[in-house]
């Protein structure tokens, strides 16, 4: 929200006193005078006038998970365990996942309450790389890396995956980048080319990658450098 708006929704000035409070250097956000009245300031940020607390800061949580298998990536359900059942319970509420999985992927799973950080692991625009570990039931065919790369047309959406990369390990194993998070998208690309994935695991996505110290089920704070790999 404007900074501007805060003052006057918070503290009840008007809009014009609002921005003359700003201009002349008593209003702070996070501790820092801001002399800008139509300064964006975010959910997390504190913000003081002429020291008084006007609007209390909020912690911001980033957390890597990884998701062991039979855990849904949902709020709740009253069928199935889901990975809010993995944190404590202080957190259930307040965090949502960016990037969902599939109940049967394991993998790295990113939970904020920064909706505006989130927005950028899932939005089409960013172009995110996201790299799985994939085990397939039938061998790997060789044209099937030619076909990623095309794009692999989704009848029932009307269009065509954008260019992904695979990188063939084994006869029934690959490493596959993708760079959007569409419905069972990796499932549905193998079934295309006639395949079927028996195991998927999420290795990473941008420059976030799963800690290899994180047994199933356990789960670590982002580092300061992971948070800001995607601003
Ligand atoms: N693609 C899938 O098919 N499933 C996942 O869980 C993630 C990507």
């Amino acid at each position: 929200m404007r900074l501007d708006r805060i003052l006057s929704n918070q503290a009840q000035y008007s809009r014009q006193t609002s921005r003359q409070l700003i201009a002349c250097g008593r209003v702070t956000v996070n501790g820092i005078v801001c002399r800008t009245p139509d300064q964006e300031v975010d959910r997390f940020a504190a913000v003081s006038l002429d020291g008084a607390l006007i609007k209390p800061g909020r912690p911001a949580h980033y957390l890597m998970l990884h998701k062991p298998a039979g855990y849904l990536s949902a709020t709740c359900d009253p069928q199935h365990p889901t990975v809010m059942t993995l944190l404590p319970e202080a957190w259930r509420n307040e965090l949502h996942i960016g990037g969902r999985l599939d109940r049967s992927t394991t993998g790295l799973l990113i939970l904020t309450n920064d909706g505006l950080w989130s927005r950028r692991l899932t939005e089409p625009r960013t172009k995110l790389a996201k790299v799985y570990h994939v085990r397939t039931r039938q061998p790997i065919s060789p044209q099937t890396a030619n076909r990623f790369a095309e794009g692999i047309h989704f009848a029932y959406e009307g269009l065509t995956t954008s260019p992904a990369q695979l990188e063939q390990l084994d006869e029934h194993s690959a490493r596959l980048t993708i760079y959007e998070g569409r419905y069972h998208q990796v499932k549905r690309m193998f079934h295309a080319v006639g395949n079927q994935v028996e195991s998927l695991h999420r290795e990473s996505m941008g420059s976030i990658v799963l800690d290899p110290q994180l047994a199933p089920g356990q789960y670590r704070p982002l580092s300061p450098e992971e948070i800001a790999s995607l601003e």
